[in-house]
């Protein structure tokens, strides 16, 4: 338990449920992820076994309208942590990036996976 006696109960160990974990420790709240598999981020892992598409170079007003109806919505949301703050993260956590051909962006390969 943390000072302020919260804890946070994170149902699912996939990157939604990894992240909001890591978001949440970050703040310094006590987390408990839980997932119905004996492992977590087995979907993730299959993912990028063949190269992980991260996320898209374009700028934010063309990535928001792939969101279609809730373009606005997500403008907003990405304004918060945009294409460029997740490359940023990945990189603080020794995940190089790169950008492919059509712009999309892709980890390097992780060693020892
Ligand atoms: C072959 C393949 C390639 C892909 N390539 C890419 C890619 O290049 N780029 C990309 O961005 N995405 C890719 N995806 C999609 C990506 O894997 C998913 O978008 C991502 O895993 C979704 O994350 P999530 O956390 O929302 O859900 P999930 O990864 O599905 O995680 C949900 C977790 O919750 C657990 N869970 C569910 N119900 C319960 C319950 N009741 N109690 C406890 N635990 C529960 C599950 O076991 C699971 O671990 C790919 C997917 C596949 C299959």
């Amino acid at each position: 338990m943390t000072k302020d006696n919260k804890k946070v109960i994170v149902v699912g160990g996939g990157p939604g449920g990894l992240f909001a974990a890591f978001c949440l420790l970050e703040k310094g709240l006590s987390v408990e992820l839980y997932d119905q598999m004996p492992a977590v981020g087995k979907k993730f892992l299959v993912a990028g076994h063949g190269g992980l598409n991260l996320t898209h170079s374009e700028n934010l007003s063309e990535f928001s309208k792939r969101y279609g109806i809730h373009e606005k919505r997500f403008n907003e949301l990405l304004q918060l942590f945009s294409p460029k703050d997740l490359r940023k993260w990945c990189e603080g956590l020794g995940v190089e990036t790169f950008i492919g051909s059509t712009g999309r962006v892709f980890s390097h390969k992780v060693q020892g996976r």
